[in-house]
């Protein structure tokens, strides 16, 4: 449905279910694959109605911004693509791509692995933001903007369920913003709120992360 209050041009919410759950780890598998339908779908519309970028996003939990309590996405459609995506863009399109690179060390250090399901990898992030902070990305997508048939997605959000789920057992219930970027090898990126950001983050874009990716794998893999 059409966000009532939308920031930007056009703005749509997605419900992800008609049961009152809060968060997205609290999903059937059926309602999961119904999200990446519509995620999917949506797009798909924006890119004919001559949008170049649909930004999907879940807000968690009021210190992640969210304002609606019940399990929701937002699909953001913009005329032009966001500078984060932009910069990322450069090394994620084409060969070598950063993201294939990282992948395949990540397999083969595994340390920071969590989980795999049909070749679409969930990783604690290196270098990650904050504590927990979760990659999931699937095989390399060279077509147009899209999400390869739709089921890598399907995937990869399952996974992103699963992470959440883990992530409660540690530390219950916890904000968290979650985005899709979708341009050149499309991944989730996964930001729990468990910290708060502070001058040294923002100002300087370095961030102060107390718990290591390593240890938050070894972590999330004995949640399981
Ligand atoms: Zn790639
Ligand atoms: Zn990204």
């Amino acid at each position: 449905m059409p966000n009532l209050y939308p920031a930007l041009e056009r703005q749509e919410v997605v419900v992800h279910s008609p049961r009152h759950v809060r968060s997205f780890a609290e999903l059937s598998n059926e309602e999961v694959e119904a999200v990446a339908g519509t995620w999917h779908q949506r797009s798909e519309e924006a890119w004919v109605s001559g949008f170049s970028y649909v930004h999907a996003a879940i807000n968690e939990g009021r210190l992640a911004g969210a304002s609606l309590a019940h399990s929701h996405s937002q699909l953001i459609w913009l005329r032009d693509v966001p500078p984060v995506v932009r910069e990322e863009q450069a090394l994620l399109d084409g060969s070598p791509c950063a993201l294939c690179d990282l992948l395949a060390a990540e397999r083969a250090d595994g340390a920071r692995v969590i989980a795999e399901r049909d070749g679409v990898l969930m990783s604690a992030a290196y270098a990650g933001r904050a504590p927990y902070e979760l990659l999931i990305a699937g095989e390399h997508w060279g077509g147009q903007p899209g999400f390869d048939g739709g089921v890598a997605l399907v995937r990869a959000l399952e996974l992103m369920a699963d992470g959440l789920r883990r992530i409660r057992t540690i530390e219950g219930p916890i904000p968290v913003n979650v985005w899709l970027h979708n341009s050149g090898h499309w991944h989730l990126e996964v930001l729990p709120r468990l910290t708060q950001f502070a001058g040294l983050e923002l100002g300087a874009g370095i961030y102060v992360n107390v718990l290591p990716p390593e240890e938050a794998a070894r972590a999330l893999r004995e949640a399981g």
